[in-house]
């Protein structure tokens, strides 16, 4: 089975993606997690990131792997760790023209499929239920309001998780600045030509902002069961 989530940044599909893995024995496919490796990859070689055809060479040059330890999924980046490297806010900024780039989509695409050929996955990202698994049993929209995303994004940074706590609070200006990387990168996403981000004609949406991690992830697995 094939389990696609989609939504803009800080929807809560990675939560929900982990959780329905670990529920239901799923392999998870963090996509974002590649198209971050990737632009992480070009920062590192001083490339300009508008320069399409260097960054694609880079995307089909690089090796991304997937491990797991006690933070619960690792990223490797031509065999070194990059779980976190991968999450800061200057790649937060360099992955938009990287993740725009269809040659570099491409290659992702590619590989993602290789990835899940043959297994059951649960995968995020933008274009899963549109381009990589358009085929998937079960394709969700998750959406959630943007002041819900930027503090859940600002607390996950601070090392706490606003899905399990609803009280989690985090810092007025880091939410603020937050929430503008976020509108910008969904507008980028959302206007680009290769595989802009939205629905899939049959994804069930779903939004977030006034559910819990579990609420979210019961309604998936109920989809789920009424797929098989
Ligand atoms: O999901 P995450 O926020 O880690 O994704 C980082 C960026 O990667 C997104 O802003 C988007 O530009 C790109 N992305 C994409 N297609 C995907 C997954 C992520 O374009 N399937």
């Amino acid at each position: 089975m094939k389990v696609a989530i989609d939504g803009p940044a800080g929807s809560g599909k990675s939560t929900v993606a982990h959780a329905i893995a670990d529920r239901c024995g799923l392999t998870l496919l963090d996509t974002g997690a590649m198209y971050r490796s990737v632009a992480l990859a070009c920062v590192e070689r001083g490339l300009d990131l508008e320069d399409r055809d260097a960054v694609a060479e880079v995307a089909r040059a690089v090796a991304i792997t997937f491990g797991k330890d006690e933070r619960g999924q690792t990223v490797q980046l031509d065999g070194k760790d990059v779980t976190s490297a991968i999450r800061t806010p200057e790649i937060d900024k360099a992955v938009s023209p990287v993740s725009a780039n269809p040659l570099v989509r491409e290659a992702m695409v590619a590989q993602q499929r290789a990835i899940g050929e043959g297994i059951d996955v649960v995968a995020e990202g933008r274009d899963i239920g549109t381009v990589v698994f358009p085929d998937a049993e079960v394709k969700v929209f998750l959406t959630a309001d943007p002041a819900a995303r930027a503090l859940r994004r600002a607390v996950q940074r601070d090392g706490g998780d606003a899905a399990k706590d609803a009280d989690a609070t985090a810092d007025e200006s880091a939410v603020a600045e937050i929430l503008a990387d976020l509108i910008r990168r969904d507008e980028y996403d959302s206007n680009r030509e290769a595989s802009p981000l939205r629905p899939a004609e049959d994804a069930v949406h779903i939004d977030s902002s006034d559910k819990t991690v579990d609420e979210v992830v019961d309604l998936i697995v109920k989809l789920m069961e009424e797929a098989r």
